[in-house]
């Protein structure tokens, strides 16, 4: 066997033209243009490029990115200052705050300090429980990329066993929550587990969610899994063995092209919702009514 790509390019450029359409439908309508507020703390070069990134899709949808730069010995309180007055600003629809931020910040009562109804990045507590419980609320980025991604090629989740390997709360955490939602079997693995060949080789999708180059064998993959690589370790190499497990999956997601761009097109999707674009299906009815 060798695996179908998932092609997150795809899929990703799909959502951005959804959410460019809604963009222009909304300021056609009320003459608003979504903001989404980017704040970085510190120097980190990967850091800086994953913000002008962003900046630049952002742009490429109509929305006004607004970027705020703190220097590295920006304290937690003044950082908790900044997201406050950010999240009380009528100008800005969505906050991102560039993680991770340097460590002595207490990133946790940052993230704490966005307004959840900004939140459009999902980290902050009660955007959590929103994904857990499934209220209303914005979804982390990746995990809700990684189910958009699974939806997109048709791929039945209720009743399968996932694996999520890793349990941050922005990533492995949310995304077992939503697949547990979706009626899936859900496994955490973690730096503690045991057995980890064993319980990657019972799943029928699994999540690499870690960070460390290759740590999921291309052997422990069972047939015709579904595996999804969200690490991203330096030369482009995710979490998983790729050539190995494309032998054994039935779908991968490639390294670059899978999960990456899926982030960043659910970012900006948020953003749309927090100003208040309209659905995707009135989209439509809208081109018809300014045609
Ligand atoms: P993180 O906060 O460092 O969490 C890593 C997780 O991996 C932890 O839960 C840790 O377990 C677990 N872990 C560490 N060593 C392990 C081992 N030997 N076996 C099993 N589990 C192990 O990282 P993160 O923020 O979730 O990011 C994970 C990866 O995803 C990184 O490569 C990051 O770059 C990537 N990422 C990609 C995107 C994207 O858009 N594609 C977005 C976000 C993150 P403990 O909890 O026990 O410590």
């Amino acid at each position: 066997m060798s695996a179908s790509e998932l092609n997150g390019t795809l899929v990703a450029s799909k959502l951005m033209t959804d959410t460019a359409q809604r963009v222009q439908l909304l300021r056609y309508s009320s003459g608003k243009q979504p903001c989404l507020a980017t704040v970085l703390v510190g120097d980190d070069p990967a850091s800086h490029t994953y913000v002008r990134m962003k900046a630049n899709r952002c742009a490429d949808v109509g929305i006004r990115s607004l970027r705020v730069e703190l220097d590295a010995g920006t304290t937690t309180d003044e950082l908790v200052d900044k997201l406050v007055e950010m999240s009380h600003d009528e100008g800005v629809d969505g906050i991102l705050l560039q993680h991770p931020v340097p460590p002595h910040i207490d990133e946790r009562a940052a993230f704490e300090a966005i307004a959840p109804h900004k939140d459009v990045d999902g980290v902050t507590g009660a955007s959590f429980a929103g994904t857990a419980l499934g209220f209303d609320g914005y979804e982390s980025c990746t995990p809700s990329g990684i189910l958009r991604l699974l939806d997109a090629y048709d791929i039945g989740i209720a009743g399968k066993h996932a694996v999520v390997v890793g349990r941050s709360p922005i990533l492995g955490l949310p995304v077992g929550m939503l697949l547990l939602r979706r009626n899936a079997t859900v496994t955490y693995c973690h730096s503690r587990t045991t057995e980890l060949p064993e319980e990657v080789g019972r799943a029928d999708i699994v999540v690499a969610a870690v960070g460390q180059p290759e740590l999921i064998r291309g052997r422990w993959i069972k047939h015709g899994a579904v595996v999804i690589d969200a690490g991203y370790n330096p030369g482009n190499v995710g979490d998983v063995e790729y050539a190995a497990a494309c032998a054994r999956a039935r779908w991968i997601t490639p390294i670059p092209g899978g999960v990456g761009p899926m982030t960043i097109a659910v970012l900006l999707a948020q953003t749309a919702d927090a100003a208040g674009a309209p659905a995707a299906e009135s989209v439509l009815l809208g081109e018809q009514t300014v045609n």
